[in-house]
């Protein structure tokens, strides 16, 4: 099969990780050049290194707007063009379990990577686009976006403010032939949720990791792990030619969870009406 991004370059933010790891090989073994951005150079470098010479790491914060419009620029200058910008890098701030003992110490911070970034990254990439016959803009949101639920306050409004950036700015970019999607992935087993504390041995890790994936997978429908590689798989589908009918979306990639509760409550309901009978 032909490789589906053959002469495209790609930005891939938070590539060094995760989802946007996983993103930067599927784009390189279809034929993309992808400049990988990351903070954490160690890993960045390392996975550029490992993908050849269609591939290059870029030391970039993406809270900065100057470091990300260098990015940009870096991007057309070493590859000779922009075609695909995936704003993905995020993180999740302090958890804070309950709204009234959130102190915002963390709200800056991530406003600025998972929300701030989105908008000058899409700026940046659409300005290069617009004069060049177009492209494709995808932001990695969350589910967090889309259902409302405790904690992690600041991350939801984030990632909800990405869904409806993302639509508005598919609209105002559409006569560019500029698409943008957004994505919402549900629980993906990525360093961000392994919810391993720091200092922990690699024994408990795995105990923390096989937990954690258990109780994620237990409110999703389909009861099947979440992989970078599937977040992946749908950030290559809306960047080819194939979702060119595609725009101001914001998809889900969740198992399911999104479509609604797993459990059912009918039966719970008629299993307390049958005791009160009883
Ligand atoms: P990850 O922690 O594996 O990767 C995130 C990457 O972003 C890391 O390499 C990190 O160094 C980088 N990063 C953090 N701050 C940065 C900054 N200021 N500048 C540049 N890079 C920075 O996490 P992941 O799970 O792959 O998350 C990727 C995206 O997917 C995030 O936006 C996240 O909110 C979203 N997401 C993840 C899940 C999930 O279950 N894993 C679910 C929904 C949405």
């Amino acid at each position: 099969m032909a490789q589906e991004l053959a002469g495209k370059v790609a930005i891939v933010t938070g590539g060094a990780s995760g989802i946007g790891r996983a993103t930067a090989e599927l784009f390189v073994a279809e034929g993309a050049q992808v400049v990988i951005a990351d903070v954490d150079a160690g890993n960045g470098e390392e996975l550029a290194a490992r993908l050849g010479a269609a591939a290059v790491f870029r030391r970039t914060d993406v809270a900065n707007p100057d470091d990300l419009r260098a990015l940009v620029d870096f991007a057309i200058e070493r590859f000779g063009g922009l075609h695909i910008m995936f704003n993905n890098a995020g993180v999740s701030g302090a958890m804070h379990p309950r709204f009234l003992d959130d102190d915002f110490k963390d709200f800056e911070r991530v406003v600025g990577i998972n929300l701030l970034s989105v908008m000058v990254g899409s700026q940046a990439a659409g300005r290069h686009m617009a004069r060049h016959g177009g492209g494709v803009i995808i932001n990695n949101a969350s589910i967090a976006g889309v259902l409302p639920g405790q904690a992690l306050m600041t991350y939801r409004a984030t990632k909800s403010a990405v869904i409806h950036l993302s639509k508005c700015i598919a609209i105002d970019l559409a006569e560019y032939g500029i698409r943008v999607i957004a994505l919402a992935p549900g629980h993906i087993r990525t360093p961000l949720t392994s919810f391993a504390p720091p200092g922990i041995s690699a024994e408990v890790a795995d105990r923390v990791r096989v937990a954690v994936g258990a109780a994620f997978d237990s409110n999703q429908p389909l009861k099947r792990t979440g992989r970078p590689e599937d977040v992946a798989q749908t950030v290559l589908f809306m960047a080819s030619d194939r979702a060119a009918q595609i725009t101001g979306v914001a998809l889900p990639v969740d198992g399911g969870i999104t479509a609604g509760d797993p459990v059912n409550h009918l039966q719970d309901i008629m299993a307390a009406r049958a005791r009160a009978l009883a």
